[in-house]
């Protein structure tokens, strides 16, 4: 395998040669935080297809898009944290939750999920028990896994409209086609914005 640390570094120094960033301020331009998956096919198509340019929104990933089962109760993890430092701190007034066809967290095979961390030397059933994980189910939950991309979205817009962090802001559930950039609207949130 090539090394990749070497090839950005190469790809990094033919940039700045042949480009010249403007300035652009770090409050998004269009007060929006946008919510999405780490999916390596989003990239170079996922603004595009949602017609945003630099500097616009605030964009936050995490796996599937989503928050963890053990962390959606009080909601204070740190997708709310980062939504709450959009908010307070660089004008964020609305959030669209984003999530995607064929995620790597949908369907999540247990099965496989243990095999792999045994392969690399993680053992799953001591980490359940150190972490109070419960059972295989819980690690499963863990790592954010669900079965419908619609109801995961759905989900992590009424963990974030809950948020006790957060004002009473717009949060909209859409998800998008990963393969055609389509995007079908999930639950459009009928508050207005503050
Ligand atoms: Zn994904």
């Amino acid at each position: 395998m090539p090394d990749i640390l070497d090839e950005i570094l190469a790809n990094n120094e033919r940039f700045l040669q042949q480009t010249q960033l403007p300035h652009v301020g770090h409050a998004p331009r269009k007060h929006t935080a946008v919510v999405t998956c780490m999916d390596c096919r989003l990239i170079n198509m996922f603004e595009p297809a949602l017609g945003l340019e630099r500097g616009d929104v605030l964009e936050l990933r995490t796996a599937g898009a989503t928050i963890s089962t053990p962390d959606r109760p009080q909601a204070a993890n740190d997708l709310i944290r980062s939504l709450a430092g959009g908010v307070y701190l660089l004008g964020v007034r609305r959030v669209l939750v984003i999530g995607h066809t064929e995620c790597g967290l949908a369907n999540v095979n247990p099965t496989v999920l243990t095999a792999s961390m045994q392969a690399l030397g993680v053992d799953p059933q001591e980490l359940i028990q150190k972490e109070g994980l419960g059972d295989l189910n819980g690690l499963v939950n863990w790592t954010g896994a669900f079965n419908d991309v619609h109801v995961n979205v759905q989900e992590v817009v009424n963990v974030i409209r809950s948020s006790p962090y957060l004002p009473r802001i717009p949060v909209h559930g859409l998800v998008i086609d990963i393969n055609t950039g389509k995007l079908t609207l999930v639950d459009r949130d009928s508050r207005s914005s503050l």
